[in-house]
């Protein structure tokens, strides 16, 4: 093989073979020596090796995945090349125990991997099916914001609920969908509740937990506060999103609705009548209609 002016044709390394990138990273005898000489000091999961470089890196990631060894052949392949270079250009003598140590230090001032993420499934909600309960959830996108809801009136009676809710932020979507939910059980004659939803925020300002300092929203807290009121009794309580997929579907559905406009599906012992489909203006809800800016 043909090389530049840049450097000998033989691999400097082993002495024993013509230099490429595969021969010098992966195939060298003096650096699947270094390889192994590393191991005492890393405990590295797998061999460094594979059909080319690219092989080998897919084959290291697999068993090296989470750890930090991962970035062990970076390291190693860099220093092959500074070693190789000095030879060449500097005429330096390799040093491998030096080359070794440089290594393993190299590798310990990296920063551990993060851990990887819980696989501890978080606990779902405890229903009491003795008392209503529902689950909210608004959606924003930068078009418009929908809201979803589901409300369990019994085991066997509960209604799907969309909302097409206009242009608005996502604590907008959240807040509004509860303040709809909330107007919705009691027009269904529930004067007990228990509310589920997965923004933290949302829960906290209408338990009073922390304070809405926004004055568009806190129009729209102050209902839902007024409203949560005339129930006799109330719980709104925080879920994790993985708990709230049902109503995160019909909020996401529900962005692509018109400002305005509800879909209501009642299911009576999973029979589904979708009996409420119309414009909806809210009397009770001057803004609704309104273009509402945050
Ligand atoms: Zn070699």
């Amino acid at each position: 093989m043909k090389r530049s002016q840049h450097g000998p044709t033989w691999c400097v390394l082993c002495k024993a073979d013509s230099e490429s990138s595969e021969h010098i990273f992966l195939r060298c005898s003096s650096t699947l020596n270094l390889w192994k000489n590393l191991k005492p000091f890393i405990n590295y999961v797998g061999d460094w090796a594979g059909t080319d470089i690219i092989n080998a890196w897919t084959v290291w990631e697999m068993h090296n995945r989470g750890l930090k060894t991962i970035n062990l052949p970076i390291i190693v392949n860099w220093a092959i090349w500074k070693t190789r270079n000095n030879v060449i250009f500097d005429n330096k003598p390799i040093q491998w125990p030096l080359l070794e140590a440089s290594i393993v230090a190299a590798l310990k001032e990296l920063p551990d991997p993060p851990p990887p993420p819980s696989r501890q499934p978080t606990p779902p909600p405890t229903i009491d099916t003795g008392t209503p309960w529902a689950f909210f959830n608004g959606a924003a996108n930068q078009q418009s914001c929908g809201g979803g809801i589901i409300l369990h009136i019994s085991e066997n009676h509960l209604y799907k609920i969309k909302a097409g809710l206009g242009t608005g932020t996502n604590n907008f979507a959240e807040l509004i969908t509860l303040r709809h939910l909330l107007h919705f059980a009691l027009r269904h004659h529930c004067t007990s509740i228990n509310i589920f939803g997965d923004s933290q925020i949302i829960i906290n300002w209408i338990n009073g937990t922390t304070t809405c300092h926004m004055h568009s929203l806190s129009i729209i807290l102050h209902e839902a506060q007024t409203l949560k009121s005339a129930f006799n009794n109330i719980s709104i309580s925080h879920i994790y999103r993985v708990h709230n997929k049902g109503a995160d579907q019909l909020s996401k559905e529900a962005a692509l609705m018109d400002r305005g406009t509800w879909e209501i599906t009642e299911v009576i012992d999973q029979q589904e009548h979708k009996y409420y489909h119309r414009p909806y203006i809210d009397p009770g809800y001057p803004t609704l209609g309104q273009h509402i800016d945050y």
